[in-house]
């Protein structure tokens, strides 16, 4: 099968949050996902976007690029601003460092990420941006059970 690919282009405005996470979502249901891969992949998609939203641009004017792409069970899902960037990635993606405590962050979002996905990979440089991509092997969870 060839690969299935779509990129989405949007302001970075809190309302584009729950749009990037349904169109993710609608996307991926081609795979014929479980209820729970749907649940993982739409918190991190959130906490990708939410992060491009928050943290790149700190209220400027910016984009996020969404990126979707199935290749045979394997999800890609990639996450791209031109803001800010992270100057210590490995410091970043501590679970509990924010940068913006008194903001009810909790500094969990790349560790949510990790968490919900098979891989996460960030590349990010100071001014020039962050690119947060992201996969899923979908069908994982219900290898082994018994096929009806
Ligand atoms: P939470 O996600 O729990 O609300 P948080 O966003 O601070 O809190 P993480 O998502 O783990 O926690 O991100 C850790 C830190 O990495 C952020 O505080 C921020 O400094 C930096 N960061 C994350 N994404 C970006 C981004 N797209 N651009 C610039 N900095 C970022
Ligand atoms: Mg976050």
């Amino acid at each position: 099968m060839p690969k299935n690919e779509m990129t989405a282009r949007f302001s970075a405005l809190s309302q584009n949050e729950a749009l990037a996470r349904v169109i993710v979502g609608a996307f991926a249901s081609q795979m014929n996902p479980t209820l729970s891969e749907v649940a993982d992949i739409n918190t991190a998609v959130s906490e990708a976007v939410t992060n491009a939203i928050i943290h790149a641009f700190r209220g400027k004017e910016g984009f996020v690029e969404l990126n979707c792409a199935i290749d045979g069970d394997t999800l890609s899902v990639t996450v791209r601003d031109d803001g800010r960037g992270i100057s210590d990635i490995a410091q970043a993606r501590t679970p509990f460092y924010t940068t913006c405590p008194g903001d009810d962050r909790s500094g969990m979002g790349f560790t949510v990420m990790e968490t919900f996905m098979t891989t996460l990979d960030v590349e990010s440089s100071p001014n020039a941006g962050t690119t947060i991509r992201m996969t899923k092997r979908i069908g994982a969870e219900t290898d082994g059970e018994a096929k009806a």
